[in-house]
């Protein structure tokens, strides 16, 4: 359960990667002596760019979710300039970074986290959460080689039967309807998986452009090409999600999530198994102990210490 900490138990180590509002630091918590990521989050910018809901939401949401393939909130502060969230730590570094250095994975770890990733939103899902940004940025690698998604700031519950409108994700990432404005749901992080699985394979997302209006142009245009050496079961399973009519797009018919996970693609994965971390993962970042935060990019510290938000204008009265 989270709860609220005292944040001069935390000892800050370095810089783990920078968020919208802020940076996530590795840090130690004197109590435990264990070390967490914690986020923080500036909140005059939050305030500055009308963010509040999306923040006090992310919080809200991480509170609700435990699951083996999501990073899980252990705690929450503030003081008079940030709000934080601090989350275990997952310390393997960003699968962003496996992926671009390795230039593209093999079937067996594409599918490896493939199944994690869906079964991560299969689990949101069952608490109308959408998450609305998966990227190769958002997904972490643990020491033992097993992948959690991260980052729930575009995260948003949609009651069945109802759609939101916000414009989000990252352009190679957004799906037809979110583009076309026709209020989209649950079916967007099944569109954003088919291109994950697409990019972990091939090395580069199906909708490329140096320009932004170039990528949305092939996305509503909806040609993917195969290379040859993507496996058959894999395309199958691409194929069924990059599709832009939603009565027809896997995970939106009526078994839902269950045709994605019983796919052929990841039959040779029992999903209880996987949850249970029972199989040997295809790959382990290298590490010299699980606090090694080597696989991190060196981002410089700052001090930078923005404008106060005094307590009668504080939006954040729950953290
Ligand atoms: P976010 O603002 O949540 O997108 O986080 C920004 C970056 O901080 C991520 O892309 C990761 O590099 C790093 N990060 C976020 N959460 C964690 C975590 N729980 N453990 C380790 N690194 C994290």
């Amino acid at each position: 359960m989270a709860k609220q900490v005292q944040l001069q138990d935390f000892e800050m180590v370095r810089t783990l990667g920078c968020g919208s509002f802020g940076r996530v630091r590795f840090a130690k918590y004197k109590p435990d002596g264990k070390y967490y990521a914690v986020k923080f989050m500036k909140k005059h910018e939050i305030i500055k760019l009308k963010q509040v809901d999306h923040i006090n939401n992310e919080k809200r949401l991480m509170a609700q979710i435990s699951y083996p393939f999501i990073v899980n909130m252990m705690g929450y502060a503030k003081d008079d300039h940030f709000v934080y969230i601090i989350m275990e730590c997952i310390s393997g570094g960003e699968l962003f970074t496996h992926l671009r250095r390795a230039r593209k994975f093999s079937d067996e770890q594409s599918k490896f986290y493939g199944l994690q990733t869906a079964a991560a939103f299969a689990h949101i899902h069952g608490k109308n959460i959408i998450h609305r940004d998966l990227k190769p940025e958002n997904i972490l690698l643990c020491p033992n080689g097993y992948s959690k998604l991260t980052d729930f700031g575009f995260a948003k519950i949609v009651e069945p039967g109802t759609r939101t409108y916000t414009l989000c994700g990252t352009p190679e990432y957004i799906a037809p309807e979110v583009l076309l404005n026709k209020g989209h749901g649950k079916p967007v992080d099944w569109w954003t998986l088919g291109i994950l699985v697409y990019e972990m394979i091939c090395g580069q997302p199906p909708f490329c452009d140096e320009d932004p209006m170039g990528i949305y142009q092939k996305i509503l245009a909806g040609k993917v090409y195969f290379p040859k050496y993507f496996d058959k079961n894999a395309k199958s399973l691409v194929k069924k999600l990059l599709v832009a009519d939603l009565s027809k797009r896997f995970g939106n018919l009526k078994d839902g999530a269950a045709d994605i996970l019983q796919s052929k693609w990841f039959s040779t994965y029992e999903l209880p198994k996987m949850e249970a971390m029972e199989y040997p993962a295809p790959y382990k970042p290298s590490m010299k102990d699980d606090n090694d935060v080597s696989n991190f990019e060196d981002i410089p510290d700052s001090t930078d210490m923005p404008p106060k938000v005094t307590a009668a204008q504080d939006p954040f009265l729950d953290w």
